[in-house]
């Protein structure tokens, strides 16, 4: 499968048509992950499990996931064409994770996974600290505070906390 690069700032702006005209005719960037090439315990002998992902707006721009299925099939279709195989009849079962899934699941504000957005007002030293303001022995740890989103980060940031409590 060919890989391509869309910029940051056009596929922002593509998303937002999508989800604001609807999916008709526009197809939502998204990522494949053939889980079980590398993983074969991830599906039944004989079968693949597909992982895809693609970016969602938060419960706040959009709280209706009613056309859910809608959007899958439309990326499920735009990939069956790109690899040449229609995948859709060979589906034994297949689970949809929308931001309502994710804020139930999990309590995140908004359904949002990734936390707070990384908007230029809200990276770096202006990302939210990992210490409260009005009270010296409250501290705060993962994604929407520094250093930022994502699995490492997340990491560094229990890091990061532990050190200021240790006073390191
Ligand atoms: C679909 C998806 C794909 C992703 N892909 C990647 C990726 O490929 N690479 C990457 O680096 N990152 C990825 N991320 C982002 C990454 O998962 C997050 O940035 C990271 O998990 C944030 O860690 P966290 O500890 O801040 O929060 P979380 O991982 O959300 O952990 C918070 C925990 O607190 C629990 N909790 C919430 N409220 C309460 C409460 N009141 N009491 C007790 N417990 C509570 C929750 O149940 C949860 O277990 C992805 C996220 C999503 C949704």
């Amino acid at each position: 499968m060919p890989r391509y690069t869309i910029k940051e700032r056009e596929m922002i702006r593509r998303i937002a048509v999508i989800y604001a005209v609807g999916v008709a005719g526009f197809i939502i960037p998204y990522y494949v992950n053939a889980v079980s090439k590398h993983n074969p315990q991830c599906a039944p002998e004989g079968c693949e499990s597909l992982f895809i992902v693609c970016p969602v707006p938060s419960l706040q721009y959009k709280p209706d996931w009613s056309d859910r299925d809608e959007i899958v099939d439309s990326i499920l279709g735009d990939f069956s064409k790109r690899i040449g195989i229609d995948i859709m009849p060979h589906i034994v079962t297949r689970t949809i994770y929308t931001p309502q899934e994710w804020e139930k699941q999990f309590n995140l504000y908004m359904g949002s996974g990734l936390g707070l957005s990384h908007r230029l007002s809200q990276i770096g030293a202006l990302r939210p600290k990992n210490y409260d303001e009005e009270y010296g022995n409250l501290f705060y740890v993962g994604a929407s505070t520094t250093p930022g989103a994502g699995l490492p980060m997340a990491v560094i940031s229990a890091e990061m906390v532990c050190k200021r409590i240790l006073g390191e």
